[in-house]
């Protein structure tokens, strides 16, 4: 029918709108990798690259008990953590929402009063012994005020822009993920924290300001054996960032007047990125008219363009944009959404009972109405009939006689949300791993006068059609190494191990290539490795699997590269992480 048919070619050209072509992912990556470097040489970027004052990774023996406090887009959490020095871990968990009252507010304290309060909560429940002692304590020598001793170490994730200054230092340059508390900005949240915990008289203080996708790097660095050291943490939950290794001569903007007492020795340190709000000024993000108007009627306008395209926060609500638009471009939305109880949305006729319907209490006539779970449910319907997708938007949604057409054109609408937001993702992934030199193969620039050879053709190198090309480079290269071996083993043990163990992969791969009679690609092979963390990336069933794809589609990385890179959840990562942070943090000092 014409209506069913406008439907149809209204669904299919939104969903077009929403297409990210392999030419746009090489191209943003570019721009994404420059905009990083910008970061690192100054304040005030798109990409922050907030030194994190992190320079040691964990390598799975790490011993004691921390707590942490994590404040997510949607919850926080308090947990305590016991490492057992065994690459295990046992925790103890609490989470509970964020009341949305405080989370928009013109005063600070609240909030911070919030988290104290559910600190105190937390101790009583699982240190009930220790804060009682220290309550007697307070009670029979109040003087003793002053004192730290048997104190808790608390480290901080805080996962919203700060301009770190320290290790427990840190001043928030902006709110994210829906949080505005101008008052806040500024301020040093280590020190809005710790006010609110000292008015409750709890024996904790706060040692360490981490973010959670540092956390996720730590945790996941904790966890994985010492041969494949993460290089980023990323998180894709409610927000999404990322947090890698920078080698500290690149971090031109880090104040080296305060840092280097903290620094001494270091080589490297942990970045905080602050992707979520690339492209703030740039404006080269594909654009819809959903994505204007989720932006306009967002609380920070203009800002984090990024994480809106594609945040847990944010696609649920793009959705929702974008099936009001179908519903509004079908010829009958405006005498329907007349009637007494239900809204026809593309339907054969309005009398017809079995016509797809929208109630007018559904949740698609409400600002965020729809959550993102929504399109992870969709995109997971292999059903013949689609069942689930139109049973959840009969029960969720109040969409109601949605038939298998209907529900097929949903789905790949869904679909393709999710799948610019994965690919944009992958943007971000792709220009770390760049960022990296991951994907190059730097046994082959220690190789003297012929590194120049093949330093000029990286590119190719990685490429997967140039894969017989390699292969003769490689045989090449271990002919080269046969007569170097010794020389290029003692270049590689020389270096001091660095925070990244590209050293030990170094001789890992000259070890292999001298001890192998057969020489192919897989000698330069190396697994890069990658922590993530978040419902999304966890729950939503394709999204991984786009990421990878968009990886593919760079040329730098390529089916080769991308065939090395493995993407591991860090569950929890931020709270595990952060009690790495603190327990490091304290041998650091
Ligand atoms: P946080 O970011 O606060 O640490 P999460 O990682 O759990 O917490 O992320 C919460 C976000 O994930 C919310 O925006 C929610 O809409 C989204 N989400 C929850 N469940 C799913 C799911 N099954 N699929 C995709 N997104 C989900």
């Amino acid at each position: 029918s014409a209506r069913n048919a406008s439907f149809i070619q209204g669904a299919n050209r939104v969903a077009q709108q929403f297409e990210f072509t392999k030419e746009d992912v090489r191209r943003t990556t570019k721009i994404f990798l420059e905009q990083m470097v910008e970061g690192l040489e100054q304040d005030g970027a798109n990409i922050s690259q907030i030194p994190s004052y992190v320079t040691t990774l964990p390598n799975g023996t790490e011993k004691g008990l921390c707590l942490a406090v994590d404040v997510g887009g949607t919850n926080f959490r308090v947990c305590s953590v016991q490492l057992h020095g065994d690459r295990t871990f046992s925790h103890t968990q609490t989470k509970v929402v964020i009341p949305p009252e405080l989370r928009v507010s013109d005063t600070a304290e609240e909030l911070f009063a919030f988290f104290a309060k559910q600190i105190e909560l937390f101790l009583r429940t699982h240190h009930s012994d220790h804060l009682q002692a220290h309550f007697a304590l307070l009670e029979t020598a109040p003087s003793t005020s002053g004192r730290t001793q048997g104190f808790h170490r608390l480290a901080f994730t805080f996962s919203h822009a700060i301009d770190q200054q320290g290790i427990n230092k840190g001043f928030l340059i902006r709110w994210s993920k829906g949080f505005s508390i101008p008052a806040a900005v500024g301020k040093d949240i280590c020190s809005l924290l710790q006010d609110q915990i000292k008015l409750l008289n709890l024996p904790v203080l706060v040692t360490a300001l981490t973010n959670d996708t540092v956390g996720t790097l730590m945790a996941r660095a904790y966890m994985s054996s010492t041969e494949t050291r993460p290089i980023l943490g990323a998180v894709f939950g409610t927000g999404t960032n990322g947090a890698y290794i920078e080698k500290l001569e690149n971090i031109r903007k880090l104040k080296l007047v305060d840092a280097d007492v903290q620094l001494q020795g270091s080589r490297e340190m942990i970045i905080n990125t602050e992707w979520g709000s690339f492209d703030n000024q740039l404006k080269i993000l594909p654009s819809t008219t959903f994505d204007c108007t989720l932006d306009i009627n967002s609380v920070n306008p203009g800002y984090e363009l990024f994480e809106k395209r594609i945040s847990g926060m944010y696609l649920g609500e793009l959705l929702r944009l974008a099936m009001l638009s179908i519903i509004e471009i079908s010829p009958d939305t405006d005498r329907v959404n007349h009637t007494s109880t239900e809204k026809d949305t593309f339907g054969e006729s309005h009398s017809d009972s079995n016509t797809m319907s929208v109630e007018e209490t559904s949740p698609m006539y409400t600002q965020w109405g729809l959550d993102t779970s929504l399109l992870s449910t969709m995109a997971a319907d292999e059903t013949p009939d689609l069942k689930l997708i139109r049973q959840e938007l009969a029960v969720s949604v109040g969409i109601k006689n949605v038939n298998i057409k209907d529900a097929q054109i949903l789905q790949s609408l869904a679909r393709s949300i999710s799948t610019r937001a994965a690919r944009l993702a992958g943007v971000a992934v792709a220009a770390v791993v760049i960022k990296s030199e991951c994907m190059a193969p730097q046994v082959v620039a220690q190789c003297g006068e012929d590194s120049s050879r093949f330093k000029f053709n990286l590119p190719a190198f990685v490429h997967g059609k140039l894969i017989l090309v390699i292969k003769r480079w490689a045989k090449k290269l271990q002919q080269y190494l046969r007569g170097t071996k010794s020389e290029l083993k003692s270049t590689a043990l020389d270096t001091p191990p660095p925070l990244v163990s590209n050293s030990s992969i170094k001789c890992q791969i000259s070890d292999r290539i001298s001890s192998s009679g057969t020489n192919t690609e897989s000698d330069v092979e190396r697994t890069v490795d990658i922590g993530v963390d978040g419902s999304l990336v966890e729950l939503h069933p394709g999204f991984k699997d786009e990421l990878c794809g968009a990886l593919r589609d760079v040329e730098e990385i390529g089916e080769v590269g991308e065939s090395r890179i493995t993407i591991g959840i860090a569950k929890d990562g931020g709270g595990i992480g952060a009690a790495l942070v603190g327990l490091l943090a304290e041998q650091q000092q």
